[in-house]
């Protein structure tokens, strides 16, 4: 593999335009990417020898970064080592996937003990049952299905959703994902040439591949407008099985709901006979109760995944009664080898009684809070072309002068500032958000007040470098 092709692939993924950026942001990225590959010498050479038998050296590729993603070793609490022995503060934890920290302690002592006694039966475990019994006591269902994957979970919502309303079409938000399986890889990252008329989107496929017939059954609107919602939902009523939403879209930064637009989702489905559909991937991370209990608004069917699990895999599909049991075996297909496997499910059940308690997140929320109004200050007091939007345990800094309230206000971020500052902060020992302009950074029940303040000392010597530079220009273009 070159280096060109993998640079070609992050440009696939996020276009950059590095070569064609103005001297100054050059000078001052040339000098931090100097910094960066001295000291990460083995995480050059760890990629470079993964490259040889992985296409592009990564396993999932939202991985990828320039200049080379940092090969990791070991991580405990809120910090995370590479291979050259480099010490980060990590704010990424697993793309969201660790509100508990790494390794916490009391999750490993659990496992230790699962591991000795069996890690998978072929027959459904002891603990299933008390898992699914607290998440749908904390989320306010009646019944779940458990699985493996945010991927195979959104999936097989949008199959009940169409056994149960025996209609075809999936309504979907431009900017939002889903998991990586065709379906819902549509208008993920449309490009500007492709998306067209921001109230009425062309769906556009996410990838090289996909049926065009797939494509043509999910339906795409702009997050946070409902007038244009409705139109497009109407407009496919009689063939609508399902409209899908992240409540607050962590894959285009962090976009939180207008007042109303949630509320207007469940009138919209309501007349409409579709059934809605939370992806809570990522925010029954953020949330205690998830996001029903952030924005009081009840859908027909959840999905989780990420968090809940403590670091171990396991997602799941929850909803009423009379929805959730039309998962009728041999009428409608849900398996899983892996399914609630009884390390995943020990794994979720000590995070989210132990750990992941009521207090627990308020004390990573705190911590978010902290680190958000942090940025905030910082960026008025330097006067900064960025902005920050955030809530609790999340939030994201955008490299644009306008708040982000949709897919076409995220399109502008400037992606070239995002890499110098992403570098530039790990040059200072923080991975300050997880791996691209359209992510977010997750505090944990172990970052502490010196995490954030190491967080933001970093930044304020970022910030006299990114005050530097000029506009770039605009970013993010994909297929
Ligand atoms: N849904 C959302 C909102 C996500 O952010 C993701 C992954 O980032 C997924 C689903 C897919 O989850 P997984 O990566 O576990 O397949």
């Amino acid at each position: 593999m070159t280096e060109g092709a993998a640079t070609l692939a992050c440009e696939r993924i996020y276009n950059f335009h590095a070569l064609v950026n103005p001297v100054e942001i050059m000078m001052a990225w040339e000098e931090e990417l100097r910094a960066f590959k001295a000291r990460t010498k083995g995480s050059a050479k760890a990629h470079g020898a993964a490259r040889l038998y992985i296409p592009f050296g990564v396993n999932s590729n939202y991985r990828l970064v320039e200049p080379y993603p940092l090969i990791a070793r070991r991580a405990r609490g809120s910090r995370l080592w590479d291979v050259d022995g480099n010490v980060y503060v990590d704010f990424s934890m697993g793309f969201g996937a660790l509100v508990t920290g790494h390794s916490h302690p009391v999750l490993v002592r659990a496992i230790r003990d699962r591991i000795a006694n069996g890690t998978i039966f072929g027959f459904e475990g002891d603990e299933a049952a008390a898992l699914a019994a607290h998440l749908c006591k904390r989320f306010a269902m009646d019944r779940v299905k458990l699985s493996t994957t945010g991927l195979d979970s959104t999936l097989f919502a949008i199959r009940l959703a169409r056994a149960v309303t025996g209609r075809r079409k999936i309504l979907k938000f431009e900017g939002c994902y889903h998991g990586s399986h065709d379906s819902l890889l549509v208008s993920v990252k449309p490009s500007r040439e492709r998306e067209g008329d921001p109230k009425r989107p062309t769906p556009v496929p996410a990838s090289r591949g996909l049926v065009p017939e797939l494509t043509e059954s999910t339906v795409v609107a702009p997050f946070n407008d409902l007038e244009a919602t409705d139109a497009i939902a109407r407009e496919h009523e009689d063939d609508l099985a399902g409209i899908i939403v992240e409540p607050v879209p962590m894959n285009m930064g962090f976009v939180l709901p207008r007042s109303g637009f949630l509320e207007g989702l469940r009138r919209i489905a309501n007349e409409t006979g579709a059934l809605l559909i939370f992806d809570e991937v990522k925010t029954a991370g953020k949330f205690y109760g998830g996001a029903e209990e952030a924005f009081g608004v009840r859908p027909d069917l959840k999905v989780f995944g990420k968090a809940i699990g403590g670091g171990f895999p396991i997602a799941g599909v929850g909803g009423r009664a009379t929805v959730m049991d039309e998962t009728v075996p041999g009428q409608v297909a849900h398996a899983g080898t892996f399914n609630a496997n009884p390390i995943s499910v020990r794994a979720s059940l000590v995070t989210l009684t132990k750990i992941l308690t009521r207090s627990g997140m308020n004390k990573a929320a705190k911590i978010g809070d902290t680190l958000g109004a942090g940025y905030a200050d910082l960026i008025e007091d330097h006067t900064l072309p960025m902005r920050v939007q955030y809530r609790g345990i999340s939030g994201a800094i955008h490299f644009t002068d306008h708040p982000v309230v949709d897919w076409r206000s995220f399109q502008d971020v400037d992606a070239g500032k995002w890499r110098l500052y992403y570098v530039s902060m790990m040059n200072r020992g923080v991975i300050p958000m997880a791996t691209g302009p359209d992510e977010q950074w997750t505090a944990s029940v172990a970052h502490t007040k010196e995490d954030v303040r190491a967080h933001l000392e970093a930044f304020a010597e970022v910030a006299g470098l990114i005050k530097k530079v000029r506009d770039v220009r605009p970013m993010i273009e994909a297929i």
